[in-house]
């Protein structure tokens, strides 16, 4: 029977596959075993459903597999288990696989390595090797103090890596006292003042520090003028570009 005599296998189920590309000849063999006559190939070919065309691919030997993403018939050699673990149980072909890889790859805002998330992280994109208590409480009072600053019109360019960078300078304690914890996110001249969320602008302090600081302007009070001086010599001398 001539190849041209009508379209084998359906067009609508082949994806980008040719013929010869899976086994034809076996998938011609099971039309043909269920046929009494050529002439009722093509009534077969018409009623053929995408659950019968999958079966007769499987019996075709294995040599093909559906792509979870795109949903194209591809050969098996042409198929990979998915890189991202969630999805590792499905096959993709590489098109698929290189974008959902891609799609699920995030530059780390603290290290600038790239990780693999199932979900795109929130507000900084922090990897598991650089996650931890300590920096999920650093970063959530970042992001409250971005926003503060923004809202106002101020400066808000303090990035994670910056924070980090000047907690890990004072030893994640207060920068004025230099004894206690860091509580809280200082803005040495205080919002309400004008000072932006910037590198030049914040230090760690402990609750007393900055309750004692307030919204006033940087001079001594209840805190040294010697500590004062001090952050301010550190922030002035700053390179946010470092
Ligand atoms: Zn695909
Ligand atoms: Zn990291
Ligand atoms: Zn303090």
């Amino acid at each position: 029977m001539p190849e041209d005599r009508f379209s084998f296998p359906p067009s609508s189920c082949i994806g980008d596959l040719t013929m010869d590309e899976v086994r034809l000849d076996q998938l011609r063999q099971a039309i043909f075993d269920s046929v009494e006559r050529i002439a009722d190939i093509p009534v077969v070919l018409a009623q053929l459903t995408a659950t019968d065309w999958s079966r007769w691919m499987s019996d075709a030997g294995g040599h093909v597999a559906v792509c979870a993403g795109c949903n194209h018939y591809a050969r098996t050699a042409d198929v990979v288990a998915s890189d991202l673990p969630w999805l590792s149980q499905n096959v993709y072909c590489h098109e698929c696989n290189d974008r959902l890889l891609a799609e699920h790859t995030f530059v780390c805002d603290v290290c600038a390595h790239t990780f693999i998330a199932q979900y795109p992280p929130t507000p900084f994109k922090v990897c598991p090797e650089c996650d931890g208590p300590s920096v999920t409480i650093a970063l959530s009072s970042l992001q409250t103090q971005l926003q503060r600053a923004r809202k106002l019109n101020l400066p808000a360019t303090l990035t994670p890596r910056q924070w980090l960078d000047t907690l890990e300078y004072f030893g994640w304690r207060c920068a004025y006292c230099l004894r206690a914890d860091f509580a809280c996110m200082d803005h040495y001249i205080p919002i309400v003042q004008g000072g932006g969320t910037t590198m030049k602008n914040c230090v760690p302090a402990c609750t007393s520090c900055n309750s004692a600081k307030g919204g006033r302007p940087p001079q001594g009070y209840l805190i040294k003028a010697s500590a004062f001086t001090r952050v301010k010599e550190y922030l002035e001398d700053i390179d946010p570009s470092a």
